[in-house]
């Protein structure tokens, strides 16, 4: 179950704008995730190994958040706010408490442009208003001839296969539904995009895998496609690295010893394997071009 907290911020200013999420902000609508991806980066000590046990509904944030975009909004400090950095924003409470069509409400009125960054279907819901933001919002200054939206919808991925995403990410929208959300998404005229990250060494991400995420995603005219490798953190029983190897080792045992000589000097995958996927990625794109950026120009 989850627990509500009063909390006094909700919109973040990022340190600097990510290349690819181009994140002037970001507003996290709960806290701590129930689609429970084992690979979650956000898998620390503090989240514990049932996300969802630990869930937190901001309970005052839409009072909040209005209050901190009023504020902006009269400095004319205009950003693309990513939702979320931190949770997922289509959780499946939210088909109830709606938290996030709330935020999105107040970015249309405000006029702040957005980046939805999601695994779930949910997000059709919204779609009024992502064209609402699309068509009024505000960019700021330096953004305003590199971009022609101002609403984005990114779908992640880290493999199209249905049984594996079952055991690494076991809450989100199944990949297969998740590719007819995007498409739907696409045709509605939403300028749509793919985080295909993070790929799995040795299950999702061998030269005929991303042949095939490329070829599906260039024939959906998806807008753009950023491509990353996995990131395991932590020793503690709680952390994405400790998951991610229970996982190996009880589904994928062959590929064990393997995945601990990936991750022998830290979070980051090994640098020769990192070479590796980078090209396979490049002869992908060749193959099959999408954009690896929001930006046009
Ligand atoms: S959906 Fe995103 S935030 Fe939630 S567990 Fe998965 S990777 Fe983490």
């Amino acid at each position: 179950m989850p627990v509500n907290r009063i909390v006094t911020s909700v919109l973040n200013k990022t340190k600097r704008r990510d290349p690819w999420f181009l994140d002037d902000y970001t507003i996290n609508p709960y806290m701590g995730c129930s689609f429970n991806c084992l690979y979650c980066y956000i898998r620390g000590s503090k989240y514990g190994i049932h996300m969802e046990q630990k869930l937190v509904v901001k309970e005052n944030a839409v009072d909040v958040l209005e209050k901190q975009l009023t504020n902006k909004a009269k400095k004319n400090q205009f950003g693309i706010v990513v939702l979320a950095s931190a949770t997922e924003p289509y959780l499946q409470l939210e088909g109830e408490l709606k938290i996030t069509r709330q935020f999105l409400e107040l970015l249309a009125h405000y006029r702040f442009p957005v980046h939805v960054i999601t695994k779930s279907d949910l997000v059709l819901r919204d779609l009024d208003l992502l064209k609402k933001i699309d068509a009024n919002a505000i960019l700021p200054k330096d953004l305003e001839h590199h971009l022609t939206n101002r609403a984005f919808i990114t779908f992640s991925f880290s493999t199209l296969d249905e049984k594996i995403s079952r055991i690494f990410e076991p809450g989100a929208t199944s990949p297969g539904r998740r590719l007819e959300t995007l498409k739907a998404v696409i045709d509605q005229g939403i300028h749509a995009g793919v985080s295909l990250m993070p790929l799995l060494p040795h299950l999702t991400d061998s030269q005929e895998a991303i042949d095939g995420y490329y070829r599906t995603f260039h024939q959906m005219r998806v807008h753009y496609l950023f491509p990353a490798s996995l990131t395991l953190f932590g020793s503690g029983a709680s952390d994405s690295m400790s998951l991610v190897f229970g996982a190996i080792e009880k589904h994928f045992p062959e590929l064990l010893t393997s995945y601990r000589k990936l991750y022998a000097s830290g979070f980051r995958v090994d640098k020769n394997y990192q070479e590796e996927l980078s090209k396979r990625f490049e002869l992908a794109r060749v193959r099959f071009p999408v954009p690896q950026s929001i930006l046009h120009n």
